[in-house]
C-alpha cells in the first residue's frame, strides 16, 4: 500500500496548491499510516477545468470504446483485488474476509456491470418523430464517504465515465489510500487524462468547494442527511443536477409465518456486519408480540458470536457517538440485552455488538440513525401496527420482509415507503436500482437507473 503525496489531476499526480495534509490512520490501532495532501479551493479549480477540458473528447468517445475503457478498469480492479482488500482494512478497519467478500468483490462487480451497459445501452431512440438522443450530462463532482469507501466510488464514476460524463472526486477524509488506488487503476485501464480526477481533502474545504464550483453540472453526493442538505441547497440555487445518497434507519419486519431462527440470525449478520457502518442495515427488527421474547433470546445468542469478530469503527469520533446512543437508549427505558457503552478493547475504536430490547418506536433509538453495531428489537400487534412502525421514521432507504411465503412478504413490502427492500434474505443485486424514498436521498445508482442519473435527453424532430 503506498500512499501518494500529490492529486491525480489531468492523467497525472501533482503536487497540490495547499500545504495542509490529512493523517491516515488505523482504527484497529490507533497509528497513523499515512499522510496525503489536504486540497485548496485553487487545487480543486484546477482538477474541474481538466474535467472540463477533457468532457468534449470522452462525451464523443463511442460507447463501445467507453465500455472497453470500464472493462479494462474492472480487469486492473481484479488483479489488484488483494492490495484493495488490504488498504481498506488498514485504513476502515474491516475485517480481512470482510474487506476481500465485499469492499473488493462488490466494486468488481459494479465496474463489469457498467463495462456492459455502456455497450448495450440505447443512447437513442425513436418516438414518433422524434429521435431522442440521450447525451452526458457534463462534468460530474463525486463525494464520497469512508463506510464502503470503493463501492461507493465505482457506484458514481463507472456510470459517469459509461454515459460520456468526466468526474471530480472528493472521497472520504477517513478512507482517502482506497481512493488514491483507485485513481491508479483508473491510469492503468489507459482512461484519458483528465476524465477522472482526484483531490483528496476536508469535506468543508475541497468538498464545499467542489460542490459550489460553477464548472460543474451534477454533483453526486453520499453521505450524512446534514451535509446531503446543504449541497441540495447550493445545487438548487445554481439550478444544477444533484444526486442524493443519505442516512437510514431500516426496518427488518419478521411476520408471524416466518422462520424466525433464520430470520433473525441473518437480520443480527446484517447489522453487525461492517461494524454496523452499513446505511442500509436492518437496525431495527420488528417482531410480533407472541414471538417477542423468543426472538429477543435468539438475538442475544446471535449478537455473542460476534464479540471477537467484529472490526473497530472508522474513528474516535464516531465511537464517542455510538456510545452517546447506547447511553441515551438505556437512559430512555430501552432494555440492554447485549453489549453496551464500555470499550471492549484498550486500543482501536471498538463497540461490542449491542442489542436493545423492549425498544418503542418514539425512542431516539428507533428514529436516529446510529452507524454502529447496535440493534433494536420492537414489538407489534398487528400487519398495520408493523407497518405504521416499519415507516414510522423520516427515512426509506432499505428494509427486509420475512413470512412463510413470498407473496406474504411481497405484499406487505409493497406497502412499505422504502426504495429497497429484501425478501426473505433475499441476496444483492448490482443491477437493481439503491436509493431512498422520503430524506434517505434523491435519484438511484446501479445498474441502468444509475445510469440514466449520469443522462440528458435531447430531442430530435424530422
Ligand atoms: P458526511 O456527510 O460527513 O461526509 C460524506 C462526504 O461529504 C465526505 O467526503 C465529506 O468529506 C464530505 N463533506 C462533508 N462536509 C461537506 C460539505 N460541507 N460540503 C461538501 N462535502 C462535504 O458523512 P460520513 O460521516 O462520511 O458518512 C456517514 C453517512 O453517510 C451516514 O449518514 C450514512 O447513512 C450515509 N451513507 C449513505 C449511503 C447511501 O447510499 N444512502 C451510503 C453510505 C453512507
Amino acid at each position: 500500500m503506498k500512499a501518494h503525496d500529490g492529486l491525480y489531476i489531468d492523467g497525472a499526480w501533482r503536487p497540490a496548491g495547499s500545504t495542509d495534509v490529512i493523517e491516515v490512520v488505523n482504527p484497529a490501532d490507533e497509528q497513523v499510516i499515512a499522510r496525503i495532501p489536504a486540497a485548496g479551493a485553487l487545487d480543486v479549480d484546477t482538477a474541474v477545468r481538466a474535467a472540463r477540458a477533457a468532457l468534449p473528447g470522452w462525451a464523443a468517445t463511442p460507447p463501445a470504446e467507453r465500455a472497453a475503457r470500464l472493462a479494462a478498469l474492472r480487469d486492473v480492479l481484479v488483479a489488484r483485488k488483494g492490495e484493495i482488500a488490504e488498504t481498506v482494512t488498514a485504513e476502515l478497519g474491516s475485517p480481512p474476509q470482510f474487506s476481500q467478500a465485499v469492499h473488493a468483490a462488490v466494486p468488481i462487480a459494479v465496474a463489469g456491470s457498467y463495462a456492459e451497459l455502456a455497450a448495450t445501452h440505447s443512447f437513442e431512440e425513436r418516438v414518433g418523430n422524434s429521435t431522442v438522443l440521450q447525451e452526458p450530462v457534463g462534468v460530474v463532482a463525486a463525494i464520497t464517504p469512508w463506510n464502503y469507501p470503493l463501492h461507493q466510488i465505482v457506484a458514481k464514476v463507472a456510470p459517469a465515465l459509461a454515459a460520456g460524463c468526466t468526474v471530480v472526486l472528493k472521497p472520504a477524509e477517513d478512507t482517502p489510500l482506497t481512493a488514491q488506488l483507485f485513481a491508479e487503476a483508473v491510469h492503468e485501464a489507459d482512461v484519458p487524462a483528465g476524465v477522472f480526477n482526484l483531490v483528496t481533502g476536508l469535506g468543508p474545504v475541497a468538498g464545499q468547494a467542489l460542490a459550489e464550483h460553477p464548472g460543474v453540472d451534477l454533483v453526486s453526493f453520499t453521505g450524512s442527511t446534514a451535509v446531503g442538505r446543504q449541497i441540495g441547497a447550493v445545487a438548487g440555487a445554481a439550478v444544477k443536477r444533484v444526486a442524493l445518497e443519505l442516512g437510514g434507519k431500516s426496518a427488518n419486519v419478521i411476520l408471524p409465518s416466518a422462520d424466525l431462527a433464520k430470520a433473525v440470525n441473518v437480520g443480527v449478520a446484517n447489522v453487525m456486519s461492517n461494524s454496523g457502518q452499513t446505511c442500509s442495515a436492518w437496525t431495527r427488527m420488528l417482531v410480533h408480540r407472541d414471538r417477542y421474547d423468543e426472538a429477543v433470546e435468539l438475538a442475544r445468542t446471535a449478537a455473542a458470536k460476534y464479540a471477537d469478530r467484529i472490526g473497530p469503527l472508522v474513528n474516535a469520533k464516531q465511537r464517542t457517538r455510538v456510545r452517546g446512543y447506547i447511553e441515551q437508549g438505556i437512559a430512555e427505558g430501552a432494555r440492554l440485552v447485549a453489549g453496551g457503552p464500555e470499550s471492549p478493547r484498550e486500543k482501536g475504536y471498538f463497540v461490542s455488538p449491542t442489542v436493545f430490547a423492549d425498544v418503542s418506536p418514539e425512542m431516539t433509538i428507533a428514529q436516529e440513525e446510529i452507524f454502529g453495531p447496535v440493534l433494536s428489537i420492537l414489538p407489534y400487534g398487528d400487519e398495520d401496527d408493523a407497518l405504521r412502525i416499519a415507516n414510522g421514521t423520516v427515512y426509506g432507504l432499505a428494509g427486509a420482509v420475512w413470512a412463510g411465503d413470498e407473496a406474504e412478504a411481497v405484499a406487505f413490502a409493497r406497502r412499505m415507503d422504502t426504495g429497497q427492500v429484501d425478501i426473505n434474505g433475499g441476496r444483492f443485486n448490482p443491477l437493481a436500482p439503491f436509493g431512498g424514498y422520503k430524506q434517505s436521498g434523491v435519484g438511484r445508482e446501479l445498474g441502468a437507473h444509475g445510469l440514466i442519473e449520469y443522462l440528458q435527453t435531447k430531442s430530435l424532430q424530422f
